[in-house]
């Protein structure tokens, strides 16, 4: 019998967290390779917290999926037939094709990865998008000083570890906020912050105040509510915020409103919000210098991986809850 491709449509919009009754997971044929077309069949599936924001149909910096569409998302494959100059079969490519066993690509979407440098899984998190957006956030809009302090909170996910690993090559002190101990302990031990303080254990200002003797001057925030309103009350004057994700309020049904904008006013704080593509220049240095410093083992980086594509909405609301250590994957081929 002919191989079928396996996809996970988005079903219905949820209001709230969602649930895996938001998804449906189809069979399909596996789609035939046209002329300028590259066809390829996806090995890893990357879920990451912005998904959650695609399943809306509010107005956002990008198009929601639609109802029957399959769910977006970042995939490293194998090429199985190209009729592309650029491309040819056994290659691997990074790439956006969706929650999906087999996809085609016109080429504009693709790019070459090398399974030889590192391992095919880190080019959907230290050596893709989640490292490279740790490297814009911190590095362009926190702009660390050799001495200053540096809080990073989703401190062992994919985004926060890589964040601390390099707030640390710039001669900082680095912080992180994660929750429970076995992920606090992950961040020093093994990533070597100099602290990480578990938000979970209910003392998170005494707790950040004692893990930062000297202030906050570097913030990169992950996580929104709560955790955000306790950084801004402990950050320097003329310190710098990367307002990178709210990952604590994207199932909130009602808007949540704190007082941190007073704490911005009188040190005369920077936020900078940013999305990783406003500046692909950066993307592309980033990943130029992450995949020598992550084959070197210089920045290190856990993965929890998930096997099968059936499987991925589960672990997606899973990720969301906190239930993933390091980067959540999905294991495909
Ligand atoms: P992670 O691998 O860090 O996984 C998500 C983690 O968020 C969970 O493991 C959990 O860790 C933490 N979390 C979940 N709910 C809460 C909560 N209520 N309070 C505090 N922490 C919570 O995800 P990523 O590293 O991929 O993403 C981190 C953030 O970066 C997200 O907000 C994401 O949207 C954002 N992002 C933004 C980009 C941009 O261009 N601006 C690009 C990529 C990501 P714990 O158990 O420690 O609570």
């Amino acid at each position: 019998m002919a191989e079928k491709n396996l996809q996970v449509l988005l079903a219905s919009r949820p209001t709230g967290w969602p649930s895996e009754s938001n998804f449906r997971i189809v069979e399909a044929d596996v789609p035939e390779c046209g002329p300028g077309e590259v066809l390829i069949r996806n090995h890893w599936l990357s879920l990451d917290p912005y998904m959650r924001g695609r399943m809306n149909a509010g107005k956002s910096y990008a198009a929601p999926v639609e109802i029957g569409a399959v769910m977006t998302g970042g995939t490293v494959g194998e090429v199985l037939e190209s009729k592309h100059p650029r491309f040819k079969a056994g290659q691997y490519v990074v790439g956006r094709l969706g929650w999906q066993l087999f996809a085609l690509s016109s080429g504009e979407d693709i790019s070459v990865v090398d399974p030889k440098l590192v391992p095919l899984s880190a080019y959907l998190g230290a050596v893709g998008m989640p490292g490279a957006t740790a490297w814009s956030g911190l590095l362009e809009y926190c702009q660390p000083r050799a001495g200053e302090t540096v809080v990073v909170s989703a401190a062992s996910g994919a985004v926060g570890s890589i964040v601390g690993q390099l707030a640390k090559m710039q001669g900082c002190r680095a912080v992180g906020i994660a929750g429970g101990p076995a992920k606090c302990a992950y961040v020093v031990d093994e990533l070597g912050f100099d602290a990480c303080v578990d938000y979970k254990a209910g003392r998170l200002h005494d707790d950040l105040r004692t893990a930062c003797p000297d202030g906050i001057d570097c913030y990169f925030e992950n996580v929104g509510g709560v955790t955000m309103d306790t950084v801004f009350r402990l950050l320097n004057p003329f310190s710098r915020v990367a307002l990178c994700g709210l990952i604590s309020e994207y199932n909130a049904t009602e808007p949540q409103a704190f007082t941190m904008m007073r704490a911005v006013l009188v040190n005369r704080v920077r936020v900078q919000g940013f999305i990783v593509s406003d500046r692909m220049d950066l993307y592309q240095r980033a990943i130029a210098r992450l995949g020598p410093l992550v084959a070197a083992g210089r920045i290190r980086y856990r993965e929890t991986v998930t096997e099968g594509l059936r499987n991925a909405p589960g672990a997606f609301i899973g990720m969301l809850r906190g239930e993933n250590f390091g980067k959540q994957l999905v294991k495909l081929a």
